[in-house]
């Protein structure tokens, strides 16, 4: 027999069985789109100029892969260059929306700011609404088998407590067994990061978070995503417009940046 290459002789990946799929691409709604783009357009009349902002963007609980909505909640300082949240204001913003709604992600602007990518900041904040929103949208995902190494099976009535010293993991069962193999449930969750820019461009990812229900391991990843338009009949009227308006005017807290070399004067 040939020797295998190093490579080969890796210890392959554990047994898993898929039990649901976790959205691959972006699903929003032209309604939701447009009113993205729209608070855009509605800073520059308002405030004279482009601000960061970010919302929330919203599913029915019984569809949370598909974008329905924008939510804009009050952004404590919008600077032409950085906007940040934090877990307190996500969950403030959740109180407020019917029991039949979600967040699924975040949507922020760019403004007019040459950088048309997410940024560092984005990463910090992506993992503040990554862990509050999959702590909603827990499902299973996968079934994979834990492996353990020195599994000490005991049977019911004939153990003692120094039985369970030895082995990493103690079985018990009502009849003897000589050897198991145990598979657990993975939970997982996902969360949209859209970031726009005034021009109408637009650049998502899709972030993940699964875990283990058995042995606590954790999973994060992210890839970017295409976006896909499902439409839903519904349509920015010139009532929803205004009320945006009402609320980029209440809700955002434009503050012009500081230059550097005045900073700490
Ligand atoms: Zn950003």
């Amino acid at each position: 027999m040939r020797l295998k290459r190093l490579a080969d002789l890796k210890k392959s990946a554990a047994p898993e069985i898929c039990l649901a799929a976790l959205p691959q691409k972006i699903a929003m709604t032209p309604f939701a789109r447009e009113k993205a783009f729209t608070i855009n357009a509605l800073v520059r009349t308002i405030y004279g100029q482009s601000y960061e902002w970010y919302g929330f963007t919203l599913a029915w609980q019984q569809q949370p892969e598909l974008i329905v909505d924008i939510g804009l909640p009050v952004n404590e300082q919008n600077q032409d260059q950085y906007v940040s949240l934090a877990a307190e204001q996500i969950a403030a913003f959740r109180e407020a929306l019917p029991d039949a709604m979600l967040i699924n992600g975040w949507i922020h602007s760019h403004g007019d700011l040459a950088l048309q990518h997410f940024s560092a900041i984005d990463a910090a904040n992506q993992a503040t609404v990554l862990d509050y929103v999959t702590a909603q949208l827990w499902l299973p995902v996968a079934k994979v088998e834990v492996g353990i190494q020195d599994l000490v099976c005991l049977t019911d009535g004939s153990w003692t407590e120094a039985d369970l010293i030895p082995g990493s993991v103690t079985l018990i069962t009502d009849v003897p067994v000589r050897s198991a193999r145990l598979w657990e449930t993975e939970y997982g969750g996902f969360c949209y990061a859209v970031v726009i820019g005034d021009d109408g461009w637009h650049e998502q990812e899709i972030h993940y978070k699964k875990r283990g229900i058995l042995s606590g391991r954790t999973f994060v990843s992210h890839q970017a995503a295409e976006m896909i338009l499902v439409p839903d009949g519904r349509q920015l009227t010139a009532a929803d417009c205004e009320a945006l308006a009402e609320e980029v005017r209440t809700r955002l807290s434009p503050v012009p940046s500081i230059p550097a070399k005045l900073e700490g004067l």
